[in-house]
């Protein structure tokens, strides 16, 4: 279907206010996937994610952390960074929009659309929550026209801005669309979207000046770049626009977006706007993928549902979450997310399948053929009716993956893995190798792993861990990624030694993993809420802290506080008092001969007329209200300093 030998795929650029879930991931994995997928059929491949850092929710949600609106892009970055280490992603490019080399893209974009009379001055009118700083558009207003966060009373407002004269394209987006019905996926998508577009475009509000945390318009400083201005041309910054003409000839006409359906409009219709005004082609597809539930119900904070990525890569391992995602549901509907229906694919399709093929060949290999495949003799009707099915799957799989049908994809590979599993039973090769026929043995062992090799090779984009290990032990030189997917078609080498190793996918026993699971909840309900995290500070700082061992000699009641104990503590050098509020917890006598720790360096206060000089530790629990005093193990001499 493809013939440009160039494949470029980007992910949303994501959010930086948020923690990375399920959706994120499906994403990543989904657009990682056709990557490989693009890399392995020989094509050069550019695979883009990152992160979009500006914009008003941005600049608030960092102003109530009590840290810069770059501080918070930079914190939140490692998050996602480290869920695609996790999730072995092979992105080419990791951007973010406070880049340099972003900022500049953005810049000179605007500038060129303002001289060609696609971006002009004009006033926005719209109503606006003053104490959040935002516009709220009428969709998303709450009852009687109020805010949706705080539910105060909108104010009009009109502010200058910058537009887009997006109502210029509307024809040339329309007649583009039409000689590319592919250009949008879901079908259902590519309709709306052209019903949007019929319904005619407003020219877009593309600046503001009621906040800061942006790009500036060039020449016009009081002006930030509008966030979705800024962020979908990160498509464009990875591309080399505008200065690497060669980068941007190779990858720009073949770029595909994966989006959720919930950004289709940005993607479909402002975006190819603005490349048409910019001279460029629009993307050549979008595909708006679906969003998932969790067991039947809507993913949410609050219902303590939300799929922790990092949570399920630690429980079933990332093969197996890759390939649960993109096995489950077709790419373009919405899924719903199980845990018991992924254990049952890691038993049915991965242990059973496709780990007992392997598993059995190369058992049969060990045993009758000392390790080695040996060239096999005449090919029999059933050897053929086995290598015909495989050609016939990696065309079903190719054009799949072209679709980015993955779940057709992999129907297609298991299919050719169940024959496999047939064709052992039906040529019987521990019944050869028992009756001595050496040579029949060894075309079906032949056969057999060069099936397995092509399993090896098309599990690879969704499964790159598990197709390394196939590889391995099938004895084969180097990885399924460089050898990509033109050795299936060569004969499987004669007089390689397999390596049976550990099995791929061990079953995974339901009853107990039932038990575990709601172990796991009960857990997950105790969660502790840790309370508000304390700002960073320097070791300098904490050693300000005098910290040293004492011993409580007296513990007596303060006469009307029935909170506070006046404590007399022995320091070895010198003997204090210190009023401590823990009388809810101890009786005076369980405190006299405990060793303990004591703020030393404290500036003395007077508690109900008692001085109180220094401070106890203690811990106070995070998931009741208990409360024990830190104490020390082992005998340490009084006075002394901790660090
Ligand atoms: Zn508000």
């Amino acid at each position: 279907m493809s013939c440009d030998r160039t494949f470029y795929v980007t992910t949303p650029i994501y959010y930086v206010n948020d923690v990375p879930h399920i959706g994120h991931a499906y994403t990543t994995i989904a657009a990682d996937t056709l990557a490989l997928h693009h890399r392995m059929a020989g094509e050069k491949v550019l695979f883009c994610t990152g992160t979009d850092e500006h914009g008003q929710k941005i600049q608030s949600t960092a102003q109530a952390k009590g840290m810069t609106a770059q501080e918070l892009a930079d914190r939140t970055v490692e998050n996602f960074r480290r869920l695609w280490e996790v999730l072995h992603i092979t992105h080419d490019d990791f951007i973010r929009t406070t880049e340099p080399r972003h900022e500049k893209v953005v810049q000179t974009i605007f500038t060129r659309l303002m001289e060609k009379g696609d971006i002009y001055k004009g006033t926005y009118e719209g109503l606006y929550c003053v104490p959040c700083e935002t516009y709220v558009p009428e969709s998303q207003m709450g009852e009687g026209k109020t805010c949706p966060d705080c539910k105060r009373p909108l104010q009009p407002m009109t502010e200058e801005s910058y537009f887009f004269r997006i109502s210029r394209y509307q024809e040339p987006l329309l007649r583009y669309y039409e000689e590319n019905p592919d250009a949008i996926q879901p079908r259902s998508r590519y309709n709306e979207v052209v019903s949007f577009i019929r319904s005619g475009l407003n020219d877009q509000s593309v600046s503001r000046t009621t906040l800061k945390w942006g790009i500036p318009v060039p020449g016009d400083e009081r002006h930030v770049v509008y966030v979705w201005f800024d962020a979908l041309i990160n498509y464009l910054t990875v591309a080399g626009y505008p200065d690497d003409e060669e980068r941007l000839r190779t990858f720009w006409p073949a770029v595909r977006h994966l989006v959720g359906k919930d950004i289709i409009r940005f993607h479909c219709v402002v975006w190819p706007a603005m490349l048409l005004a910019l001279g460029l082609n629009p993307p050549r597809q979008v595909f708006a993928h679906g969003w998932w539930t969790v067991e039947g119900e809507k993913m949410s904070k609050s219902k303590g549902n939300v799929v922790d990525p990092f949570e399920m890569v630690d429980l079933y391992g990332v093969d197996a979450f890759r390939y649960f995602l993109l096995r489950e549901v077709a790419f373009g509907n919405d899924g719903d997310f199980s845990e018991l229906a992924l254990v049952q694919r890691v038993n049915s399709d991965l242990a059973n399948d496709l780990g007992n093929l392997l598993n059995r060949t190369l058992q049969m290999v060990e045993r009758f053929q000392g390790g080695q495949v040996l060239p096999g003799g005449a090919a029999d009707p059933l050897d053929e009716e086995l290598l015909d099915a495989a050609e016939v799957t990696r065309k079903a799989y190719s054009d799949a993956m072209e679709r980015m049908a993955f779940d057709e994809a992999l129907k297609a590979l298991w299919a050719l893995i169940g024959r496999g599993n047939k064709y052992i039973d039906a040529t019987m090769p521990w019944k050869l190798g028992k009756e001595g026929q050496t040579e029949r043995l060894a075309s079906v062992l032949s056969v057999l792993c060069t099936v397995l090799r092509q399993a090896a090779l098309l599990v690879s984009p969704v499964m790159p861990a598990t197709a390394r290990t196939m590889w391995r032990q099938l004895g084969l030189a180097g990885t399924p990624e460089d050898a990509g997917f033109a050795a299936a078609e060569k004969p499987f080498p004669a007089g390689v030694t397999v390596a049976k190793g550990e099995v791929l996918f061990p079953r995974i026993d339901v009853e107990s993993w039932k038990e575990a699971k709601a172990a796991r909840e009960r857990d997950r309900n105790l969660d502790p809420d840790p309370g508000e995290h304390e700002e960073e500070i320097a070791i300098d700082d904490f050693r300000k802290v005098e910290l040293r061992v004492g011993r409580i000699v007296a513990a007596e009641a303060v006469p009307k506080a029935d909170k506070l104990f006046k404590i007399d503590v022995d320091l070895g050098y010198e003997r204090r008092t210190i009023v401590s509020g823990i009388r809810e917890y101890y009786k005076a006598e369980e405190l006299v001969g405990k060793t303990i720790i004591v703020v030393c360096n404290l500036k003395p206060v007077k508690l109900r007329g008692v001085e109180s000089r220094g401070m106890l530790l203690a811990a106070e629990s995070c998931r009741d209200d208990s409360l024990a005093l830190l104490t020390l193990d082992g005998a340490m001499a009084l006075g002394s300093r901790i660090h």
